[in-house]
């Protein structure tokens, strides 16, 4: 029996199941004004550009709220007005990006495509072929909603060619997959500290190309959500507009640090791709059935199949794991039937043993019979 490590197993694509070492961070009061404090968030800002190559041409600007407060900040204030936005929507989070830059009022057009086959380069081509007002692209990388990984270096090539800008809704795949926005020539890539960075939620960070954020003064519409003017403050006063998020940013500093001590975001990717790999093995043993093919899913949430049977209900089966003090997730509207399993966080293979075994317990009170099919291969979405 594999030992349980956490009180409480958040399996959500977020907030995660936080070590023990960053929540203890914030059982401390800083004064905003210490010295200390502003040092970390420095350190916080320089680590995240340090890790996705931004040093030379990028700036990190944290803000505060939940990752889409970032992603409306970014969008309204690095859009130009008189440009034109595709959004690439093939899963819920592309959805609400798009919903987002509507609400903005930009120029948007979108690209709407199914679930899979996974975007390609021709499909990005063509969309700015027919319409070559398109002057910037919006994508999601970790479709979190689904669980598909999006082929962003091959649309980013696309946009590189065409000379269209890259804006990138990395809030779930930043610090787990390799992201070089150098490379990749980005805009602004949109940032969680609670997803890969395995933080807690309460600020987002936007990693935009300096030039942008140049070009971008007294753009934005909104005063608390003006990237350009957080920007500004941090290099000028060296200091958060507003209350500082002190405890976050605290907690943050240290996710960073025991990022950096794994290994970096390689290791980090491993460690994901292990959990992964037993928990779908080990529900696939069980008789279920992933959503996606192997090879289009991002290693940080699995998305099963309802199982076929008259007794399950997911609501049944959240609250016999809710029991267990283990929280999974319902599908997202563009994927219903399905409930997802995020391995995110502090948690290692031995945490998916338990997780299993817990299921195995939670399926025999809800009376939903396994039944053991051989793992294989498996067929894209019906
Ligand atoms: C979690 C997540 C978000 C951010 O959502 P918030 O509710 O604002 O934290 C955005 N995009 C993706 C792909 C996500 O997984």
């Amino acid at each position: 029996m594999a030992e349980r490590r956490h009180d409480l197993y958040l399996l959500t694509p977020g907030p995660l199941t936080v070590a023990p070492e960053v929540k203890a961070e914030m059982l401390r009061d800083r004064s905003p004004n210490a010295e200390l404090h502003r040092e970390l968030t420095e350190e916080v800002r320089r680590y995240l550009l340090d890790i996705c190559n931004g040093v030379e041409t990028h700036e990190c600007v944290p803000i505060q709220g939940s990752a889409t407060y970032a992603i409306e900040a970014g969008l309204q204030t690095l859009m130009p007005r008189d440009g034109r936005l595709l959004v690439i929507q093939n899963g819920f989070y592309g959805l609400r990006l798009r919903e987002l830059a509507e609400g903005l009022g930009l120029d948007v057009k979108t690209l709407e495509l199914p679930m899979l086959p996974l975007p390609t380069r021709a499909d990005v081509e063509r969309a700015i072929a027919d319409d070559p007002a398109i002057t910037h692209i919006l994508l999601c990388h970790a479709e979190t909603g689904t669980g598909v990984l999006n082929p962003v270096d091959e649309i980013a090539a696309v946009a590189r060619e065409r000379g269209v800008k890259l804006f990138v809704d990395a809030v779930a795949s930043f610090g787990g997959f390799p992201i070089d926005v150098a490379a990749l020539d980005a805009e602004a890539v949109f940032v969680s500290p609670n997803k890969c960075l395995e933080s807690v939620p309460g600020i987002a960070m936007v990693i935009a190309r300096r030039t942008a954020l140049e070009a971008a003064a007294g753009r934005s519409a909104s005063v608390v959500l003006d990237l350009h003017a957080q920007w500004r403050y941090f290099e000028e006063v060296g200091w958060w507009r507003w209350t500082p998020p002190t405890h976050v940013v605290a907690a943050l500093a240290r996710a960073c640090e025991r990022h950096r001590r794994e290994g970096g975001t390689a290791k980090r990717l491993e460690r994901y791709r292990r959990n992964w790999r037993r928990l779908v093995d080990g529900l696939r043993g069980r008789g279920f059935r992933t959503l996606l093919p192997d090879d289009a899913a991002a290693p940080i949430i699995a998305t099963f199949h309802d199982p076929d049977d008259p007794d399950y209900t997911f609501e049944a089966l959240y609250e016999a794991l809710e029991r267990r003090d283990i929280v999974i997730f319902p599908g997202r509207l563009t994927a219903t039937g399905t409930f997802r399993i995020g391995v995110m966080g502090d948690l290692v293979e031995s945490d998916m043993d338990v997780v299993l075994a817990a299921m195995d317990e939670a399926l025999a009170e809800i009376g939903v019979a396994k039944s053991p099919r051989p793992a294989g291969p498996q067929g894209a979405a019906p």
